[in-house]
């Protein structure tokens, strides 16, 4: 018995959607994934090209450049399910898919990103050490090395961390959010001389407010970065 076939015979791959086995997602539920055609202001939501915000009033809250976001989601759905199971246990064909979405978005709608000067790097939001000796991976670095085989000419670059404890940010009110991620971001030390004038894809599984992506694209440019891109499966409402 090869070892994958002895895998499957403890684990069984199920799909996602519908728990038919023999795969992580079968060929009816993935007709169903939706990725986003057009993209909006990551402020207000409003229809936007490029992801970026619509206008100066929306631009003032957020430090990075533009947001693109992969696909619909809602809490109840396949892709809530599988970014959930990837977060929390890691699967090779799981980054797969999710890294696949990721790759088509990508090549969507970074043309003027990736054409404007100055090189690109990928950078994973960072987990806390605690966290991350908890679950063992990164999943935001998981996606970062996947996109990265398909590209030519870029890096990543996992030099930020995040203090203990700044992760549980879910249900509490966006300005307390805020309160809680000041300065507790941040880039590792000696990274900031290779970082001077990059252009950046941050990765990320899901954003809700963008508090997250924010406090990270401060701590990017406080060092130098020229431009930040978010880049999320999905946003939660
Ligand atoms: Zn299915
Ligand atoms: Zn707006």
């Amino acid at each position: 018995m090869k070892f994958n076939y002895f895998l499957d015979y403890l684990f069984p791959r199920k799909c996602f959607g519908c728990g038919t086995e023999d795969s992580y997602l079968c060929s009816s539920c993935s007709s169903e994934i939706k990725l986003l055609k057009r993209q909006c202001c990551p402020r207000c939501r409003r229809y936007e090209e490029d992801g970026k915000p619509c206008s100066k009033r929306c631009a003032e809250e957020f430090i990075f450049d533009q947001l693109l976001v992969c696909l619909e989601y809602a809490k109840s759905n396949l892709i809530s399910k599988m970014v959930v199971q990837f977060k929390y246990k890691f699967s090779e064909d799981l980054v797969g898919i999710l890294g696949k979405i990721m790759k088509h978005q990508l090549a969507c709608f970074s043309h003027k990103f990736r054409n404007s000067s100055g090189n690109i790097i990928f950078i994973p939001v960072p987990l806390s050490e605690r966290r991350l000796k908890f679950r063992g991976f990164n999943q935001s670095l998981l996606l970062a090395k996947y996109l990265k085989d398909s590209f030519n000419d870029t890096e990543i670059y996992d030099c930020m961390n995040r203090e203990n404890g700044s992760e549980q940010q879910a249900g509490r009110a966006r300005n307390q959010r805020l309160k809680n991620l000041e300065n507790k971001i941040f880039v590792k030390e000696n990274w900031n001389e290779r970082l001077r004038n990059k252009n950046v894809i941050l990765i990320d599984d899901i954003a809700t407010t963008g508090t997250t992506l924010n406090e990270c694209a401060r701590a990017l440019k406080t060092a130098g970065v020229n431009k930040v891109c978010g880049l999320v499966l999905a946003r939660g409402k």
